[in-house]
């Protein structure tokens, strides 16, 4: 029985802003070759360090709506000014050899979760208010306006935390990680995510 006779899936993990999402990837997809990164299209301007193609596709306002309008999203949604949105044929190409991880927000998470697309659900949460509060600062490239906008947003997608699977507190990286790892081994063993292990062992 091989990895061809699994269907793979989303992995979506949702964080506040100053959760520790983005090291929980770099660490995820350092550490497993299986899981690819999904790369999203966005409306926001390239970060000084971010390369196009790698960390996101930067496109313009025009040109999103065009792909929106012509439903070439499985979701899409406004967050703090931009648009963001995922690729239908990136995510179903990716997927008939690979597990997919997502960065995206509590929107898009949940029109996935309202697709057909098989997914998982993770929410990632920082180990307490303080510890959030002071990661937020401590990135020294907001400034309070925008750490207060990221806060508020944040408190609100905590009050819709019940809808989704899966809580990883990131105390830890190395164990916020293995945890994440077993969540994803668990739910490759789920039985409905075997093709035709019947026929397989069937006589
Ligand atoms: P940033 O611009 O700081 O990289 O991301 C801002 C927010 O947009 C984060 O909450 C991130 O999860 C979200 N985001 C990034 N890509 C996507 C996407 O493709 N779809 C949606 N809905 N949100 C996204």
């Amino acid at each position: 029985m091989s990895s061809e006779n699994k269907r793979n899936f989303l992995i979506i993990l949702i964080s506040p802003s100053g959760g520790g999402k983005t090291a929980i990837f770099n660490k995820i997809l350092a550490e497993d070759n299986e899981i690819k990164y999904s790369v999203s299209f966005t409306t926001r301007k390239a970060r000084i360090n971010e390369i196009n193609g790698t960390d996101y596709n930067f496109i313009s306002e025009e040109k999103f709506i065009e792909m929106r309008n012509s439903s070439e999203f499985l979701e899409s949604a406004k967050v703090h000014g931009f648009w963001y949105g995922t690729s239908k044929s990136y995510i179903n190409s990716v997927l008939k050899k690979n597990h997919i991880i997502m960065d995206i927000d509590v929107q898009g998470a949940k029109q996935i979760m309202n697709s057909d697309v098989d997914h998982i659900t993770v929410f990632i949460l920082p180990p307490s208010r303080e510890v959030w509060l002071q990661r937020l600062k401590g990135r020294g490239t907001d400034s309070d306006e925008v750490i207060q906008v990221r806060l508020e947003t944040a408190e609100k997608e905590i009050q819709e935390i019940r809808d989704f699977q899966y809580l990883i507190i990131n105390d830890d990286l190395d164990k916020a990680v293995n945890d994440i790892k077993t969540i994803i081994k668990a739910e490759e063993n789920k039985i409905e995510r075997f093709i035709n292990i019947e026929n397989y062992y069937g006589g």
